[in-house]
């Protein structure tokens, strides 16, 4: 029934509305039956006529006989609605309006008398009652004793009277106050979170345009912001996939072409000398080599992005594992006249995997050597400096474009597809896997390049990294 937002703030502010009416309502009337406020009134009435008569009935009580003075007094109750009583020189009772209802107590009346100008005070009578009295010496032979009985609040007649209307209509502004502030502020928070619901099944629909606007509250805000965030994200990585999948898909299918090409030739009999054999061959056996490569990276890389790989963490001669790369890159730069230096310091033993860290380095070397035409240099360097050993593996190839720099350690992407590269091509999946590698071993491969000049790759790795946290990837 309350389950909408609107509903549920409507329902706590009337909550709490009646909440206040009900304490002010209740400390309101603990005040007012507390009160000393009807106690004095009535006093001040009594004295009031007290006052009155002692001022102006010195002579007339001395002259009137016993039964008038009785008259005088019992009309005075009538009028006034209070007991009245005449005290005698000594304080003895000369009349009283209200015979009937027996005298005050004696205590009481033997503090009354006309040698003691004011007095006022309170007793209770035989029946419980409680009354309040004053009296006043008209002249040194008589006092008058005014008596009215203790106001009480009717705790009904006060709720009725004093509360119940005011409350109800506190009670009806409150109302309207409540509905009014649980709209606006129902439309201040549900309008922004009804935009991100929104949002969400037009994304669940498949239309990733529906972008909820942040507003609302902070923390609606951030939902929506955090929300906008994971649609970039699921986007990003559906893009991805897609990519993936083309690319994969191209790689595949070119030498696959060229495999079924060379065959139909040999079927066919088109090749049908030895030396057009001879070659159809090849092409098949270099072709499906690149296939096996792609597949194997390829599953190289899924095996890591699964955390399935296992690196090892064995000591690891960095120095040793530098000149065996060279040595086994010596001679296909040899074949292209690539000059292959190598200019290394005293290095410290690292905590690693030795045989990834040599893939990381040979792709790196076969990468400068391809791209470095005839005549060229490849020169491999390394520095220790504040707890990291870089070691830079420099060429003076055409370079990258620096718009593409930051590109070519995504999966498939390569800098110029029309490059020359021969059947020695990759599939730009190596830059991809070595910055795996690296960054297994806390470390970062970056490069850097100059248009025309040439590149340097960089492989930063810690020199303490005994510790596990080193190995992310690993077990
Ligand atoms: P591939 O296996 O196809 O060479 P990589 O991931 O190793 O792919 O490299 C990605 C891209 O970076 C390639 O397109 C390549 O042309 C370019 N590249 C890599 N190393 C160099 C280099 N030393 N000089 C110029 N371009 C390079």
């Amino acid at each position: 029934m309350f389950r909408s937002l609107r509903a549920r703030l409507l329902v706590t502010y009337l909550l709490v509305g009646g909440l206040v009416l009900a304490i002010v309502g209740v400390g309101l009337f603990v005040f007012l039956v507390r009160s000393p406020l009807a106690v004095r009134q009535t006093y001040q009435r009594l004295e009031g006529v007290a006052d009155g008569i002692a001022g102006r009935s010195g002579r007339l009580l001395r002259e009137l006989q016993p039964e008038m003075r009785q008259q005088a007094l019992e009309r005075l109750d009538r009028e006034a609605h209070m007991r009245a009583i005449l005290l005698g020189p000594g304080g003895e009772l000369l009349a009283d309006s209200r015979l009937d209802e027996g005298p005050p107590p004696a205590d009481v009346l033997a503090g009354l008398s006309p040698q003691r100008e004011k007095v006022r005070g309170e007793y209770r009578d035989e029946g419980g009652r409680r009354w309040l009295y004053v009296a006043r010496a008209i002249n040194s032979e008589f006092a008058i004793v005014l008596i009215a009985q203790r106001p009480t609040i009717r705790v009904l007649g006060v709720l009725r009277d004093e509360f119940v209307t005011p409350l109800l209509q506190a009670g009806a502004v409150a109302l309207v106050a409540s509905i009014l502030l649980a709209w606006l502020v129902s439309r201040w928070v549900a309008a922004p979170l009804q935009g991100v619901a929104r949002a969400a099944r037009s994304v669940a629909a498949g239309d990733y345009s529906n972008r909820p606007a942040p507003g609302g509250p902070s923390e609606v805000e951030s939902l929506a912001l955090a929300f906008n965030e994971m649609v970039d994200r699921v986007q990003g990585t559906q893009q991805a996939h897609k990519d993936f999948v083309a690319n994969v898909s191209h790689e595949l299918k070119t030498p696959l072409t060229s495999i079924q090409g060379f065959a139909q030739a040999i079927l066919d009999g088109a090749a049908a000398d030895p030396e057009a054999q001879r070659h159809a061959a090849q092409v098949i056996y270099d072709e499906s080599d690149r296939l096996r490569r792609l597949v194997e990276d390829l599953l190289d890389l899924a095996r890591m992005d699964a955390g399935q790989v296992a690196f090892k963490r064995e000591p690891v001669d960095i120095g040793a594992l530098l000149r065996g790369v060279v040595e086994k890159m010596s001679l296909p730069a040899a074949e292209k006249d690539v000059k292959l230096l190598v200019d290394l310091p005293a290095l410290p033993t690292l905590i690693g995997d030795g045989d990834r860290l040599a893939q990381v380095f040979t792709n790196l070397v076969d990468n400068a050597v391809k791209h470095t035409p005839e005549g060229g240099k490849v020169a491999l360097r390394a520095d220790v400096e504040g707890g990291w050993i870089s070691i830079h593996v420099d060429d003076t190839g055409p370079g990258i474009p620096p718009e593409q720099l930051s590109r070519i350690f995504e999966r498939f992407y390569q800098v110029d597809k029309a490059r020359p590269g021969g059947l020695g091509r990759g599939a730009g999946l190596g830059l991809a896997i070595s910055s795996e590698i690296v960054q297994a071993h806390g470390g970062r491969l970056v490069a850097q390049s100059k248009l025309g000049r040439g590149s340097r790759f960089t492989v930063q790795l810690p020199i303490i990294c005994a510790d596990d946290r080193t190995m992310v990837r690993g077990g």
